[in-house]
Protein backbone atom coordinates (compact mmCIF):
# COMPACT_ATOMS: atom_id res chain seq x y z
CA UNK A 1 0.00 0.00 0.00
CA UNK A 2 1.91 3.51 -0.76
CA UNK A 3 0.68 6.62 -0.76
CA UNK A 4 0.71 8.34 -3.57
CA UNK A 5 -1.06 11.74 -5.84
CA UNK A 6 -3.68 10.99 -8.53
CA UNK A 7 -3.93 14.08 -10.89
CA UNK A 8 -6.92 15.09 -13.08
CA UNK A 9 -6.04 17.77 -15.71
CA UNK A 10 -8.22 20.96 -16.97
CA UNK A 11 -8.40 21.43 -20.43
CA UNK A 12 -5.77 19.17 -22.03
CA UNK A 13 -8.51 16.86 -23.11
CA UNK A 14 -9.94 19.16 -25.45
CA UNK A 15 -6.22 19.26 -27.18
CA UNK A 16 -6.79 16.06 -29.68
CA UNK A 17 -3.50 15.45 -31.49
CA UNK A 18 -1.64 17.83 -29.27
CA UNK A 19 -2.71 15.57 -26.22
CA UNK A 20 0.61 13.70 -25.36
CA UNK A 21 2.61 17.61 -26.31
CA UNK A 22 0.60 19.03 -23.66
CA UNK A 23 0.46 16.02 -21.04
CA UNK A 24 4.35 16.40 -21.05
CA UNK A 25 4.62 19.69 -20.48
CA UNK A 26 2.72 19.02 -17.77
CA UNK A 27 4.29 16.30 -16.22
CA UNK A 28 7.67 18.68 -16.86
CA UNK A 29 5.91 21.99 -15.05
CA UNK A 30 4.60 19.29 -12.09
CA UNK A 31 8.46 18.42 -11.47
CA UNK A 32 9.32 22.15 -11.41
CA UNK A 33 7.04 22.27 -8.69
CA UNK A 34 7.96 19.53 -6.76
CA UNK A 35 11.57 20.37 -6.68
CA UNK A 36 13.94 19.14 -4.43
CA UNK A 37 11.58 16.54 -4.22
CA UNK A 38 12.61 13.72 -6.27
CA UNK A 39 9.04 12.02 -7.03
CA UNK A 40 8.31 9.84 -9.97
CA UNK A 41 6.04 11.16 -11.96
CA UNK A 42 4.00 9.41 -14.77
CA UNK A 43 1.19 9.52 -17.06
CA UNK A 44 -1.41 6.72 -17.15
CA UNK A 45 -4.51 7.05 -19.74
CA UNK A 46 -5.66 10.44 -18.70
CA UNK A 47 -4.50 11.15 -15.07
CA UNK A 48 -0.75 11.75 -13.93
CA UNK A 49 0.54 9.98 -11.05
CA UNK A 50 3.22 11.03 -8.91
CA UNK A 51 4.94 8.47 -6.75
CA UNK A 52 7.70 7.63 -4.56
CA UNK A 53 7.32 10.99 -1.82
CA UNK A 54 8.17 10.92 1.54
CA UNK A 55 5.08 10.12 3.52
CA UNK A 56 5.71 13.73 5.61
CA UNK A 57 5.95 15.42 2.44
CA UNK A 58 2.76 13.97 0.67
CA UNK A 59 0.92 17.33 2.10
CA UNK A 60 2.94 20.06 1.19
CA UNK A 61 3.40 18.37 -2.59
CA UNK A 62 -0.25 18.20 -3.00
CA UNK A 63 -0.57 21.47 -2.28
CA UNK A 64 1.85 22.69 -4.74
CA UNK A 65 0.83 20.13 -7.51
CA UNK A 66 -2.70 22.01 -6.87
CA UNK A 67 -1.14 25.43 -7.98
CA UNK A 68 0.77 23.91 -11.04
CA UNK A 69 -1.38 25.52 -13.80
CA UNK A 70 -3.49 22.71 -16.15
CA UNK A 71 -4.08 20.76 -12.79
CA UNK A 72 -7.98 20.49 -12.67
CA UNK A 73 -7.53 18.44 -9.01
CA UNK A 74 -5.49 15.90 -7.25
CA UNK A 75 -6.72 13.18 -4.74
CA UNK A 76 -3.84 11.63 -1.97
CA UNK A 77 -4.89 8.47 -2.75
CA UNK A 78 -3.72 4.71 -1.62
CA UNK A 79 -1.85 2.62 -4.66
CA UNK A 80 -2.59 -1.19 -3.62
CA UNK A 81 -2.43 -4.10 -5.94
CA UNK A 82 -5.62 -5.08 -8.11
CA UNK A 83 -7.42 -7.45 -5.61
CA UNK A 84 -10.83 -7.36 -3.24
CA UNK A 85 -8.47 -7.94 -0.57
CA UNK A 86 -6.28 -4.80 -1.13
CA UNK A 87 -8.72 -2.92 -2.08
CA UNK A 88 -10.73 -3.59 0.73
CA UNK A 89 -7.95 -3.03 3.13
CA UNK A 90 -7.43 0.32 2.14
CA UNK A 91 -10.42 1.67 2.37
CA UNK A 92 -10.74 0.26 5.84
CA UNK A 93 -7.68 2.21 6.61
CA UNK A 94 -8.44 5.25 4.69
CA UNK A 95 -11.58 5.91 5.75
CA UNK A 96 -10.69 5.80 9.85
CA UNK A 97 -10.26 9.05 10.67
CA UNK A 98 -13.63 10.05 9.27
CA UNK A 99 -15.34 7.38 10.94
CA UNK A 100 -14.50 8.39 14.30
CA UNK A 101 -18.09 10.55 14.46
CA UNK A 102 -21.09 10.03 12.27
CA UNK A 103 -20.64 10.55 8.77
CA UNK A 104 -22.78 9.34 5.71
CA UNK A 105 -20.86 7.98 2.80
CA UNK A 106 -21.31 6.58 -0.87
CA UNK A 107 -18.89 4.58 -3.26
CA UNK A 108 -18.07 5.63 -5.95
CA UNK A 109 -16.35 2.74 -9.02
CA UNK A 110 -14.31 3.47 -12.11
CA UNK A 111 -12.96 0.09 -13.58
CA UNK A 112 -10.79 0.83 -16.61
CA UNK A 113 -9.20 -2.47 -16.83
CA UNK A 114 -12.21 -4.86 -17.74
CA UNK A 115 -10.47 -7.85 -16.80
CA UNK A 116 -10.96 -7.15 -13.36
CA UNK A 117 -13.28 -9.51 -11.91
CA UNK A 118 -16.05 -7.39 -10.37
CA UNK A 119 -17.99 -4.76 -12.06
CA UNK A 120 -18.24 -0.74 -11.11
CA UNK A 121 -21.26 -1.46 -9.36
CA UNK A 122 -20.06 -4.67 -7.66
CA UNK A 123 -17.39 -2.70 -5.95
CA UNK A 124 -19.73 -0.55 -4.79
CA UNK A 125 -21.60 -2.89 -3.04
CA UNK A 126 -19.41 -4.83 -1.87
CA UNK A 127 -17.42 -1.80 -0.35
CA UNK A 128 -20.42 0.03 1.32
CA UNK A 129 -20.78 -3.25 3.29
CA UNK A 130 -17.46 -3.68 4.31
CA UNK A 131 -17.33 -0.27 5.69
CA UNK A 132 -20.53 -0.46 7.24
CA UNK A 133 -19.31 -3.75 8.99
CA UNK A 134 -16.18 -2.06 10.17
CA UNK A 135 -17.51 1.48 11.30
CA UNK A 136 -21.00 1.73 13.73
CA UNK A 137 -20.60 5.53 12.81
CA UNK A 138 -21.10 5.02 9.52
CA UNK A 139 -24.19 4.94 7.34
CA UNK A 140 -25.01 5.32 3.52
CA UNK A 141 -26.18 8.45 1.78
CA UNK A 142 -26.74 8.80 -1.70
CA UNK A 143 -27.57 12.17 -2.51
CA UNK A 144 -25.39 14.25 -0.35
CA UNK A 145 -23.14 11.95 1.16
CA UNK A 146 -20.34 13.79 3.64
CA UNK A 147 -17.61 11.18 2.53
CA UNK A 148 -17.27 9.61 -1.26
CA UNK A 149 -14.74 6.67 -0.79
CA UNK A 150 -13.64 6.31 -4.75
CA UNK A 151 -12.19 3.37 -6.35
CA UNK A 152 -10.17 3.50 -9.62
CA UNK A 153 -8.97 0.18 -11.07
CA UNK A 154 -6.78 0.86 -13.62
CA UNK A 155 -4.29 -1.26 -15.70
CA UNK A 156 -0.96 -1.28 -13.71
CA UNK A 157 -2.86 -0.92 -10.06
CA UNK A 158 -6.22 0.13 -8.18
CA UNK A 159 -6.20 3.35 -6.34
CA UNK A 160 -8.31 4.27 -3.17
CA UNK A 161 -9.18 7.90 -2.43
CA UNK A 162 -11.45 10.02 -0.39
CA UNK A 163 -10.37 13.50 -0.86
CA UNK A 164 -10.30 15.77 -4.07
CA UNK A 165 -8.49 19.25 -3.73
CA UNK A 166 -9.54 21.48 -6.31
CA UNK A 167 -6.15 22.95 -8.76
CA UNK A 168 -6.22 26.18 -10.74
CA UNK A 169 -7.03 24.53 -14.43
CA UNK A 170 -5.59 27.09 -17.20
CA UNK A 171 -2.68 25.69 -19.39
CA UNK A 172 0.34 23.83 -18.85
CA UNK A 173 3.33 27.03 -18.98
CA UNK A 174 5.13 26.92 -22.17
CA UNK A 175 2.52 25.58 -24.09
CA UNK A 176 1.02 28.70 -26.02
CA UNK A 177 4.16 30.36 -26.59
CA UNK A 178 5.76 33.52 -24.65
CA UNK A 179 4.97 37.12 -23.84
CA UNK A 180 6.76 40.10 -22.41
CA UNK A 181 4.71 41.36 -19.02
CA UNK A 182 5.39 45.25 -18.33
CA UNK A 183 5.93 44.96 -14.98
CA UNK A 184 5.59 47.78 -12.62
CA UNK A 185 5.70 47.93 -8.76
CA UNK A 186 1.83 47.76 -8.30
CA UNK A 187 -0.83 45.56 -7.77
CA UNK A 188 -2.35 45.46 -11.07
CA UNK A 189 0.98 44.05 -13.60
CA UNK A 190 1.94 40.99 -11.46
CA UNK A 191 -1.98 40.24 -11.65
CA UNK A 192 -2.09 40.53 -15.49
CA UNK A 193 0.72 37.87 -15.73
CA UNK A 194 -0.32 35.49 -13.55
CA UNK A 195 -3.89 35.37 -15.36
CA UNK A 196 -1.47 35.14 -18.91
CA UNK A 197 0.55 32.70 -17.69
CA UNK A 198 -2.46 30.52 -16.77
CA UNK A 199 -3.44 30.12 -20.04
CA UNK A 200 -0.16 27.76 -20.67
CA UNK A 201 1.98 31.28 -21.96
CA UNK A 202 5.52 31.52 -20.60
CA UNK A 203 6.61 35.04 -19.37
CA UNK A 204 9.80 37.41 -19.86
CA UNK A 205 9.27 41.08 -18.26
CA UNK A 206 10.61 43.82 -18.52
CA UNK A 207 10.58 47.03 -16.02
CA UNK A 208 11.63 50.74 -16.80
CA UNK A 209 13.18 52.42 -13.42
CA UNK A 210 13.92 56.05 -13.13
CA UNK A 211 16.96 56.61 -10.82
CA UNK A 212 17.28 58.84 -8.66
CA UNK A 213 13.82 59.60 -8.92
CA UNK A 214 13.30 56.43 -8.10
CA UNK A 215 14.63 53.94 -5.11
CA UNK A 216 16.52 51.16 -5.13
CA UNK A 217 13.80 49.35 -3.39
CA UNK A 218 11.24 49.91 -5.55
CA UNK A 219 13.29 47.81 -8.23
CA UNK A 220 13.85 45.55 -5.38
CA UNK A 221 10.02 45.76 -4.75
CA UNK A 222 9.71 44.60 -8.41
CA UNK A 223 11.83 41.82 -8.43
CA UNK A 224 10.37 40.51 -5.02
CA UNK A 225 6.87 40.61 -7.35
CA UNK A 226 8.54 38.75 -10.37
CA UNK A 227 9.72 36.10 -7.81
CA UNK A 228 6.20 35.31 -6.88
CA UNK A 229 4.87 34.97 -10.13
CA UNK A 230 7.51 33.21 -11.00
CA UNK A 231 6.11 30.31 -8.62
CA UNK A 232 3.46 30.36 -11.07
CA UNK A 233 4.83 30.75 -14.66
CA UNK A 234 7.85 29.21 -14.38
CA UNK A 235 11.32 30.73 -14.75
CA UNK A 236 11.29 34.75 -16.13
CA UNK A 237 13.94 37.11 -17.44
CA UNK A 238 13.58 40.06 -15.92
CA UNK A 239 14.88 42.99 -18.40
CA UNK A 240 15.73 46.06 -15.89
CA UNK A 241 15.63 49.43 -18.16
CA UNK A 242 17.23 52.57 -16.72
CA UNK A 243 14.26 55.17 -18.73
CA UNK A 244 15.71 58.46 -16.61
CA UNK A 245 16.66 59.89 -19.71
CA UNK A 246 13.67 59.60 -21.66
CA UNK A 247 11.19 60.61 -19.15
CA UNK A 248 13.40 63.65 -18.44
CA UNK A 249 13.07 64.20 -21.81
CA UNK A 250 9.25 64.05 -21.92
CA UNK A 251 8.99 66.35 -19.03
CA UNK A 252 11.04 69.07 -20.05
CA UNK A 253 9.90 68.92 -24.15
CA UNK A 254 6.79 67.54 -24.71
CA UNK A 255 3.34 69.08 -23.80
CA UNK A 256 2.75 67.90 -19.81
CA UNK A 257 -0.69 67.30 -20.24
CA UNK A 258 0.78 64.54 -22.66
CA UNK A 259 3.52 63.12 -20.71
CA UNK A 260 1.67 60.05 -19.01
CA UNK A 261 0.64 58.47 -22.54
CA UNK A 262 3.82 59.17 -23.87
CA UNK A 263 5.65 57.46 -21.71
CA UNK A 264 3.31 54.34 -22.08
CA UNK A 265 4.12 54.73 -25.53
CA UNK A 266 7.96 54.28 -25.22
CA UNK A 267 7.56 52.02 -22.75
CA UNK A 268 5.79 49.86 -24.90
CA UNK A 269 8.12 50.58 -27.69
CA UNK A 270 11.10 49.72 -25.69
CA UNK A 271 9.42 46.50 -24.60
CA UNK A 272 8.40 45.99 -27.67
CA UNK A 273 12.15 45.72 -29.46
CA UNK A 274 13.10 43.52 -26.58
CA UNK A 275 10.28 41.35 -26.77
CA UNK A 276 11.59 40.63 -30.39
CA UNK A 277 14.96 40.24 -29.09
CA UNK A 278 14.13 37.40 -27.19
CA UNK A 279 11.06 35.52 -29.05
CA UNK A 280 7.99 36.82 -26.91
CA UNK A 281 5.09 37.39 -29.08
CA UNK A 282 2.90 40.02 -26.98
CA UNK A 283 2.98 42.47 -24.66
CA UNK A 284 1.18 41.97 -21.48
CA UNK A 285 -0.18 45.49 -19.05
CA UNK A 286 -2.14 45.61 -16.49
CA UNK A 287 -4.63 48.40 -17.18
CA UNK A 288 -8.65 48.56 -17.24
CA UNK A 289 -10.90 50.94 -18.97
CA UNK A 290 -11.15 54.24 -17.08
CA UNK A 291 -9.35 53.18 -14.03
CA UNK A 292 -6.78 55.92 -14.31
CA UNK A 293 -6.45 58.80 -17.61
CA UNK A 294 -3.75 57.02 -19.09
CA UNK A 295 -6.78 53.89 -19.35
CA UNK A 296 -9.04 55.83 -20.89
CA UNK A 297 -10.33 54.05 -24.33
CA UNK A 298 -8.58 57.04 -26.45
CA UNK A 299 -5.13 56.45 -24.27
CA UNK A 300 -5.35 52.48 -24.92
CA UNK A 301 -5.80 53.49 -28.46
CA UNK A 302 -2.58 55.25 -28.32
CA UNK A 303 -0.33 53.40 -26.52
CA UNK A 304 -1.46 50.53 -29.28
CA UNK A 305 -1.22 52.76 -31.51
CA UNK A 306 2.98 52.79 -30.83
CA UNK A 307 3.68 49.26 -31.35
CA UNK A 308 2.64 46.26 -34.11
CA UNK A 309 2.67 43.19 -31.37
CA UNK A 310 -0.44 42.31 -30.02
CA UNK A 311 -1.46 43.98 -26.43
CA UNK A 312 -3.46 41.62 -23.91
CA UNK A 313 -4.94 43.30 -21.16
CA UNK A 314 -6.39 40.47 -18.52
CA UNK A 315 -7.39 43.07 -16.82
CA UNK A 316 -9.59 45.38 -18.90
CA UNK A 317 -12.73 44.62 -17.54
CA UNK A 318 -12.23 44.02 -14.10
CA UNK A 319 -13.23 46.89 -11.17
CA UNK A 320 -9.86 47.45 -8.90
CA UNK A 321 -11.26 45.66 -6.12
CA UNK A 322 -11.37 42.56 -7.74
CA UNK A 323 -7.91 42.97 -9.23
CA UNK A 324 -7.16 43.25 -5.14
CA UNK A 325 -9.12 40.33 -4.54
CA UNK A 326 -6.87 38.24 -7.11
CA UNK A 327 -3.39 39.64 -6.23
CA UNK A 328 -4.67 38.50 -2.56
CA UNK A 329 -5.12 35.26 -3.83
CA UNK A 330 -1.55 34.69 -5.09
CA UNK A 331 0.05 35.78 -3.16
CA UNK A 332 1.04 39.57 -4.28
CA UNK A 333 -0.58 42.34 -2.87
CA UNK A 334 1.54 42.77 0.54
CA UNK A 335 4.63 43.13 -1.43
CA UNK A 336 2.52 45.36 -3.88
CA UNK A 337 1.27 47.86 -1.41
CA UNK A 338 4.87 48.77 -0.01
CA UNK A 339 5.27 52.13 -0.43
CA UNK A 340 8.11 52.74 -3.08
CA UNK A 341 7.65 55.00 -5.53
CA UNK A 342 7.31 54.10 -9.22
CA UNK A 343 8.75 55.96 -12.31
CA UNK A 344 5.15 57.24 -13.33
CA UNK A 345 4.04 58.25 -10.12
CA UNK A 346 6.89 60.72 -9.76
CA UNK A 347 6.04 62.34 -13.02
CA UNK A 348 2.34 62.49 -13.00
CA UNK A 349 1.12 65.33 -15.09
CA UNK A 350 -1.33 68.08 -12.75
CA UNK A 351 -3.77 67.65 -15.81
CA UNK A 352 -3.70 64.81 -17.87
CA UNK A 353 -5.37 64.28 -21.16
CA UNK A 354 -8.33 62.05 -21.39
CA UNK A 355 -9.06 62.00 -24.68
CA UNK A 356 -5.82 61.95 -26.31
CA UNK A 357 -5.82 61.81 -30.38
CA UNK A 358 -3.10 59.97 -31.96
CA UNK A 359 -2.29 62.26 -34.57
CA UNK A 360 -1.45 64.62 -32.23
CA UNK A 361 0.31 62.41 -29.92
CA UNK A 362 2.88 61.31 -32.91
CA UNK A 363 3.48 65.00 -33.34
CA UNK A 364 4.76 65.54 -29.92
CA UNK A 365 6.57 62.39 -29.89
CA UNK A 366 8.44 63.95 -32.84
CA UNK A 367 9.43 66.81 -30.86
CA UNK A 368 12.42 65.00 -29.60
CA UNK A 369 14.46 62.59 -31.35
CA UNK A 370 13.91 59.48 -28.88
CA UNK A 371 15.35 56.52 -31.01
CA UNK A 372 19.55 57.43 -29.61
CA UNK A 373 17.91 57.13 -26.30
CA UNK A 374 15.83 54.26 -27.11
CA UNK A 375 19.00 52.54 -28.33
CA UNK A 376 21.38 53.11 -25.24
CA UNK A 377 18.46 52.65 -22.38
CA UNK A 378 18.05 48.92 -24.18
CA UNK A 379 22.43 49.04 -24.21
CA UNK A 380 22.02 49.86 -20.38
CA UNK A 381 19.20 46.91 -19.65
CA UNK A 382 20.33 44.42 -17.33
CA UNK A 383 18.51 41.11 -17.61
CA UNK A 384 18.29 39.06 -14.51
CA UNK A 385 17.00 35.18 -14.27
CA UNK A 386 13.92 35.18 -11.83
CA UNK A 387 13.04 31.47 -10.67
CA UNK A 388 10.66 30.61 -7.88
CA UNK A 389 13.48 28.57 -6.40
CA UNK A 390 15.11 31.88 -5.67
CA UNK A 391 12.67 32.96 -3.43
CA UNK A 392 12.81 30.56 0.09
P1 LIG B 1 -0.01 48.65 -11.74
O1 LIG B 1 -0.74 48.39 -10.48
O2 LIG B 1 0.26 47.43 -12.54
O3 LIG B 1 1.18 49.53 -11.52
P2 LIG B 1 -1.54 50.95 -12.31
O4 LIG B 1 -2.99 50.90 -12.15
O5 LIG B 1 -0.69 51.58 -11.28
O6 LIG B 1 -1.01 49.49 -12.63
P3 LIG B 1 -0.21 52.48 -14.31
O7 LIG B 1 0.83 52.76 -13.32
O8 LIG B 1 -0.85 53.55 -15.08
O9 LIG B 1 -1.37 51.63 -13.72
O10 LIG B 1 0.41 51.44 -15.33
C1 LIG B 1 -0.36 50.76 -16.29
C2 LIG B 1 0.43 49.58 -16.79
O11 LIG B 1 1.65 50.02 -17.41
C3 LIG B 1 0.89 48.68 -15.67
O12 LIG B 1 -0.10 47.73 -15.33
C4 LIG B 1 2.13 48.05 -16.26
O13 LIG B 1 1.77 46.96 -17.12
C5 LIG B 1 2.72 49.16 -17.08
N1 LIG B 1 3.73 49.92 -16.30
C6 LIG B 1 3.54 51.02 -15.57
N2 LIG B 1 4.70 51.44 -15.00
C7 LIG B 1 5.65 50.57 -15.39
C8 LIG B 1 7.06 50.44 -15.14
N3 LIG B 1 7.72 51.28 -14.36
N4 LIG B 1 7.71 49.41 -15.73
C9 LIG B 1 7.04 48.53 -16.51
N5 LIG B 1 5.73 48.60 -16.77
C10 LIG B 1 5.02 49.59 -16.22
MG1 LIG C 1 1.53 51.58 -11.44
Amino acid sequence: MKQVLLVRYAEIHLKGLNRPYFERMLVDRMRDALLPLRARIEREQGRVFVYDLPEESIAEAAAKICGVFGVHSVSPALCVEKNWDSIRTAAISLVAPDADKPTTFKCFAKRSDKRFPMTSEQICRELGHVLLDAYETLSVDVHHPALKVTVEVRQQSAFVFTKEMLGVGGMPVGTNGKAMLLISGGIDSPVAGYMIAKRGVALSAVHFYSYPYTSERARDKVVELTKIVARYAGEIDLYLVPFTEIQLAIYDRCPSSETTVLMRRLMMKIAERIANQCGAQALVTGEAIGQVASQTMDSLACTDDAVSLPVFRPLIGFDKEEIVERAQKIGTFETSILPFEDCCTVFVPQHPVTRPKVEQLRQSEALVDFEPMIESAIAATECMKISQFVLD
